[in-house]
C-alpha cells in the first residue's frame, strides 16, 4: 500500500531498485506521447545561443572603453549589443515560459487520461491527494527537469565553452586557472546545497503533514461539531501549525548564516581573480581591457557554477516525481484483453467458482450463483459479507482473480468494456452528482440525443418531475457541489431518470434506499419499480418489501457459502434467511 502523500515530498527517499532505468525509459515514453513543443524547444536554444554569442562581445567591447578608448562608435556599438543582449533575454525568457505552459498541459494530458483508464483497484491503493499531485505538481518537476536541466544545462555548457575559447585568446594559463578554481567553488555549491535541501525537505514535509490535516479536518467538520472536538481537533492542528513554524525558523537561520558565507566566497572569487588579473598584467600577457573582460567572463563562469548546486537537487526532486508519475503510466489500463464488441443482451448471469480478495482480504471463495435474465433478484446476506463486491465484479470495477461470471454463456471480461458498462445501470446509496445543472445530471453518460419531452417523461417516470419543477430554475437549476443542494431523495430519484433513458439492460440496486426516510424512500421506490421493468433487476437490498418483490432470492452466508431459491424455498431451508426475515427485519 502506498501512504505518501507525494504533494510535497519530491525529494523524500525513493527504494533504489526503482529508481532504475525503467523509469527514465517511462519518461522518455512520456515525452514521445506528450508530443512536446519540440520547434519552441529549438527557437528557445537558438535564442539562447545566439545571445550569449552576441554577451560574449560585451565585456570585450567594455574593456575597451574602461582602458580609455571613448570613441562615440564603441559606446554606440557597447549601448547596442547591451540593448540587443536584454531585448534576446527577454524574448528567450518569454519563449521560455511558453514551452513550459505546453509541456505542463501536454503531460497532464496524458497523465489525466491514463488515469481515467485505470481500474478501480489502483484507485484503492494511490490516496486521492496523491493523485492529485501527480497531475499537477509532479508533472512541473519533469518539465523542470527538461528546461532547466537538460536544455539550460545544453545551453550552459555551450556557453562555457565559447567564454573559455574567448579567454584562451587572451592566455591558455588563464583557462587553467579557471579550470583550477571550479572544483573549488562546486565543492563549496555541493555542502551548501546539501544543508539547505535537507531544510527544504523538513519545510515540505511539514507543509505537506498541515495541508493533509487540513484537507481530512476540513471534510469533517460536522462530524467534530457533533462530537464537541473542536478543542482536540483545534489543538492537534496547533501541532501541525507549529510544526511548519520551527521548520520556517531553521530555514530563516539557515539564510541568516548563507549570507555571510555567500559573501565570504564572493569575496574569496573576486581577491583571487584580481590576483590573478595582476600577476598576468605585471607580465604582460593583459592589458587593462583583456583584464576587464577576462574578470567578467570568469565571474560569469563561476556564478553559473554556483548555481549548478540546483541541479542535483533538481535531479533528486525529478526521481521522487517520476517514479510517482511512472506508477501511474506503467499501469496496466483495463479492458485491455481483446474483446467481442457484441454483448450478448439475454441469458442470465452466472458466477462460476468465482474467488476475488481486494489485495489479500479474501472476500468470496469459490462462489457460484446465477442471476436469471429479465427477472428481479434481490441479494441479502449480513454487513461485510461481499454482496457489493459481487456487484462491483459485475459492474468489472475489479476481475475476479479465479473463476468466471458470464452473461448468456459468454465470459464477461470477453466483451468490450464500455459497451458492457453501458449496458449496466449502477443505483446505490449515495451516488454524487457532477457540479451543473439537473438537466445535465440527468443526461451526463446518456449517448443519445434526448428531447426535452423525453426528459421530462423520464423524470415523470422516476417521480422526479414535480420536485424539479419546483426547484428556483427547474431543469436548469444548479445541484451545488456533489449535488449539495439536493436531499438524497432528490438525488437518487435524478440517478434513476438517468438509468432510464441510458436504457440499460442490467440494473443494479446496491440498498438505493438505506440512507432515506420512509417517505423518501416511497417517493424514490416509485421510480425503481418503473425503473425495474423489463430488465435484468439485481437488488441488494434489507426492505422485507423489497425481498418479497423480487422473484429469485440469493443469500450470501456469514460462511461464504451461497443459497438461492423463492422466499418460500429459502423460508423452508436456510435458518439465516429465516431469522433475517423474522428477526431483524420484521421487527
Ligand atoms: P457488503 O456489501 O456485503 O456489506 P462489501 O462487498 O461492501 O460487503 O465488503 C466486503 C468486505 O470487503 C468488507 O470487509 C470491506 O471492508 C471490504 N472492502 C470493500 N471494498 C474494499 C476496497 N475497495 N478495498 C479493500 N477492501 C474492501
Amino acid at each position: 500500500m502506498e501512504t505518501e502523500i507525494g504533494i510535497n515530498k519530491t525529494t523524500k527517499k525513493i527504494p533504489k531498485k526503482n529508481v532504475n532505468r525503467g523509469i527514465w525509459k517511462t519518461f522518455l515514453n512520456l515525452c514521445l506521447k506528450a508530443n512536446l513543443p519540440v520547434l519552441g524547444i529549438v527557437v528557445f536554444c537558438t535564442i539562447s545561443m545566439v545571445s550569449s554569442k552576441i554577451y560574449l562581445l560585451v565585456p570585450s567591447k567594455t574593456g575597451e572603453l574602461f582602458a580609455g578608448n571613448v570613441s562615440a562608435q564603441l559606446v554606440t556599438m557597447i549601448i547596442l549589443y547591451s540593448i540587443l543582449t536584454s531585448t534576446l533575454g527577454q524574448i528567450t525568457g518569454f519563449v521560455e515560459q511558453v514551452v513550459n505552459a505546453k509541456i505542463d498541459r501536454n503531460f497532464r494530458n496524458v497523465l489525466w487520461k491514463k488515469t481515467l483508464q485505470l481500474p478501480m483497484s489502483f484507485f484503492d491503493k494511490i490516496p486521492a491527494n496523491s493523485m492529485i499531485s501527480r497531475i499537477t505538481s509532479d508533472t512541473e518537476n519533469l518539465r523542470t527537469f527538461i528546461m532547466k536541466v537538460v536544455i539550460s544545462e545544453f545551453v550552459g555548457l555551450y556557453t562555457m565553452y565559447i567564454t573559455l575559447k574567448q579567454i584562451s585568446l587572451y592566455n591558455k594559463a588563464l583557462v587553467y586557472i579557471l579550470l583550477g578554481l571550479i572544483p573549488v567553488v562546486v565543492i563549496l555549491a555541493i555542502v551548501l546545497g546539501r544543508i539547505t535541501l535537507k531544510i527544504q525537505i523538513r519545510v515540505r514535509d511539514e507543509i505537506s503533514n498541515l495541508t493533509r490535516f487540513l484537507s481530512e479536518l476540513i471534510m469533517s467538520v460536522p462530524v467534530i461539531k457533533s462530537f464537541n472536538k473542536e478543542n482536540y481537533e483545534s489543538q492537534r492542528g496547533n501541532d501541525a501549525i507549529e510544526g511548519l513554524y520551527k521548520a520556517n525558523k531553521l530555514q530563516l537561520y539557515l539564510n541568516l548564516a548563507k549570507n555571510p558565507i555567500g559573501t565570504i566566497v564572493e569575496i574569496g572569487k573576486q581577491v583571487t581573480l584580481i590576483l590573478v588579473g595582476i600577476q598576468f598584467i605585471n607580465k604582460g600577457i593583459l592589458n587593462a581591457a583583456t583584464w576587464y573582460a577576462f574578470y567578467q567572463f570568469a565571474t560569469r563562469i563561476l556564478n553559473d557554477v554556483n548555481a549548478k548546486q540546483g541541479v542535483w537537487e533538481q535531479i533528486k526532486a525529478t526521481q521522487g516525481s517520476l517514479f510517482r508519475v511512472a506508477k501511474v503510466l506503467e499501469e496496466p489500463e483495463e479492458g485491455f484483453l481483446p474483446y467481442k464488441e457484441e454483448i450478448v443482451e439475454t441469458g442470465d448471469i452466472v458466477f462460476e467458482n468465482v474467488t476475488f480478495a481486494y489485495e489479500d482480504n479474501s472476500i468470496l471463495e469459490n462462489v457460484s450463483f446465477r442471476i436469471p435474465y429479465n427477472k428481479t433478484t434481490a441479494i441479502v446476506g449480513p454487513s461485510g459479507v461481499g454482496k457489493t463486491t459481487a456487484l462491483k465484479l459485475i459492474e468489472r470495477f475489479y476481475a475476479p482473480s479465479k473463476g468466471r461470471i458470464t452473461k448468456g454463456e459468454v465470459d464477461i471480461q470477453e466483451f468490450n468494456l464500455k459497451n458492457w458498462r453501458s449496458q449496466v445501470s449502477y443505483v446505490t446509496q449515495d451516488i454524487p452528482m457532477m457540479s451543473g445543472t439537473i438537466k445535465e445530471n440527468i443526461l451526463y453518460g446518456v449517448k443519445r440525443e434526448v428531447t426535452d419531452e423525453e426528459l421530462k417523461q423520464a423524470a415523470e417516470v422516476a417521480n422526479a418531475h414535480e420536485f424539479i419543477m419546483k426547484q428556483p430554475e427547474g431543469y436548469d437549476t444548479q445541484v451545488g457541489q456533489f449535488g449539495s443542494r439536493l436531499s438524497g431523495g432528490q438525488r437518487q430519484r435524478i440517478t434513476i431518470a438517468r438509468a432510464l433513458l441510458s436504457k440499460p439492460s442490467i440494473l443494479i440496486l446496491d440498498e438505493p434506499t438505506s440512507n432515506l426516510d420512509a417517505e423518501a424512500t416511497a417517493e424514490v421506490m416509485k421510480g425503481i419499480n418503473n425503473l425495474k421493468i423489463n430488465r435484468t433487476a439485481i437488488v441488494v437490498a434489507h426492505d422485507e418489501q423489497a425481498i418479497l418483490d423480487a422473484d429469485h432470492i440469493i443469500v450470501f452466508n456469514l460462511d461464504g457459502s451461497i443459497s438461492s431459491g423463492t422466499h418460500m424455498e429459502l423460508l423452508a431451508t436456510n435458518s439465516f434467511y429465516r431469522s433475517m426475515m423474522g428477526g431483524e427485519i420484521s421487527a
